[in-house]
């Protein structure tokens, strides 16, 4: 295989940082108790996810697991739901300590502020998290974030708010299927700026239809008067059963041209890269929190779209896109009782083979790059003699290898092409066969 050529014809194939994908996920010969699976796991560092798989409206270019426009009796349902089974899961990995939380979806903010207490009720009761503690983070859109539920994030402990923006262009933004306004786009960004959260990130994309780099110049600039100190900057993937599927036959790509150009605004602005997304201005944070290694420490998730990790096992609730198949798995998971949450159904077992991989991307799109006296300690061979194509990348200036092994910044660039370098061909072909709904 001529590997310049892959990556170059690959660069923008789709978005590469978990492994595997949950599209490789299937029905487990044997279910498995909760318990059983975390037997063996060190607990002492947890991550805890609660999803809220519910939004005010359906993205064009998301392909995410979310209901928009969900009746309020739903969401009371799916909550009441949430504490069975958090208390459930609690009981059934007996002692653990959490050492980060992230309440994602969906929308969390779409709840009321009740709904919102509920949810910290239940993790403070049921994986008995001090908030003032353990570093949380939560998501939310400019719609659904008040000074009420802001007041109260922060109040309670939140650590980091991350806001789905995309574009400060009012033209490009309704495109995108949002049907609120920059003004309300900016009210929201105001109030999170004005409550400073140690971390606030706002998310863009790039290579919508019709963006130009002027445009794109203006988003990126626009954020300077909200101090977020994260960006994710996302580059726009047209995938199945999404409205940008149907609408953008005719596009003209433009996506390498604006990432250059974002780089280098994000750059003057005073952020620094750290993956081919993330961009992050320095801050003092870090050695105060509890230590959490995202490479191999477990995740319990919560929620009807949520995954679980285990080192071997990762395991979630089925996974779909369109309005009928999600309806139905929310549906499902409200109707489930305690023995049902105890029990894991639906995964995929890690060998050590796919173990490796995971750890080899997970590490390798992370500017902190791959410590190989690490990898090797943890498997027990050498990184470079598993993964010759290591080698290859640092032919092709990709990649730099000694102690640790680092993208280069143009590496960087071709993230999305080289985490798959690493995938087996047994995921790839389970990927392939998922039968999207
Ligand atoms: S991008 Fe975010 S806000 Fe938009 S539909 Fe998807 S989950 Fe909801």
């Amino acid at each position: 295989m001529d590997l310049l050529k892959h990556i170059n014809d690959n660069r923008y194939i789709g978005y590469s940082y978990s492994y595997p994908h949950k599209m490789a996920y299937r029905h487990l010969d044997e279910p498995i108790k909760i318990s059983q699976a975390w037997e063996k796991e060190n607990k002492h560092s947890v991550f805890l996810y609660l999803h809220i798989p519910f939004c005010e409206m359906r993205c064009s270019f998301c392909n995410l697991f979310t209901l928009p426009k969900p009746e309020e009796e739903l969401i009371n349902r799916y909550i009441e739901k949430l504490k069975v089974q958090a208390e459930t899961i609690a009981s059934e990995l007996k002692s653990f300590t959490i050492s980060r939380v992230a309440i994602g979806g969906g929308t969390p903010t779409i709840l009321s502020l009740k709904q919102l207490t509920t949810i910290f009720e239940l993790i403070k009761k049921h994986f008995k998290v001090d908030f003032s503690k353990v570093p949380c983070s939560i998501e939310c859109s400019p719609a659904t974030v008040s000074e009420e539920k802001i007041a109260f994030l922060k109040e309670i402990g939140v650590t980091r708010v991350s806001i789905g923006i995309q574009s400060f262009i009012e033209k490009e933004y309704r495109k995108m299927g949002r049907p609120d306004s920059i003004e309300t786009v900016k009210n929201s960004l105001s109030m999170i700026r004005n409550a400073r959260f140690p971390q606030f990130n706002i998310d863009l994309i790039y290579g919508y239809e019709n963006q130009t780099a002027q445009s794109l110049n203006y988003s990126l600039n626009s954020m300077e008067e909200f101090n977020n100190n994260e960006v994710f900057l996302y580059p726009l993937y047209i995938r199945p059963l999404t409205a940008c599927s149907k609408t953008m036959k005719q596009w003209s790509d433009n996506r390498i041209e604006l990432y250059e150009l974002a780089r280098k605004t994000l750059g003057r602005n005073g952020f620094n890269q750290m993956s081919m997304r993330f961009f992050r201005k320095e801050e003092e944070l870090k050695n105060t929190l509890p230590e959490y290694c995202c490479q191999q420490d477990g995740m319990i998730g919560l929620g009807a779209g949520a995954r679980s990790y285990t080192k071997d096992l990762h395991y979630s609730f089925e996974y779909a896109v369109l309005r009928k198949s999600t309806e139905h798995i929310i549906n499902t998971f409200c109707s489930l009782n305690p023995e049902d949450f105890s029990t894991i159904k639906y995964g995929i077992y890690l060998n050590m083979d796919e173990q490796k991989r995971r750890f080899v991307i997970k590490s390798l799109l992370h500017i902190g790059g791959l410590d190989c006296e690490f990898y090797f300690h943890l498997f027990k061979t050498n990184v470079l003699e598993d993964f010759p194509v290591i080698i290859e990348l640092e032919k092709l200036e990709l990649c730099s290898v000694s102690s640790t092994i680092r993208l280069t910044s143009r590496g960087i660039d071709y993230s999305d092409a080289i985490g798959p370098l690493f995938y087996s061909n047994s995921m790839k072909e389970k990927m392939n066969l998922f039968q999207l709904s």
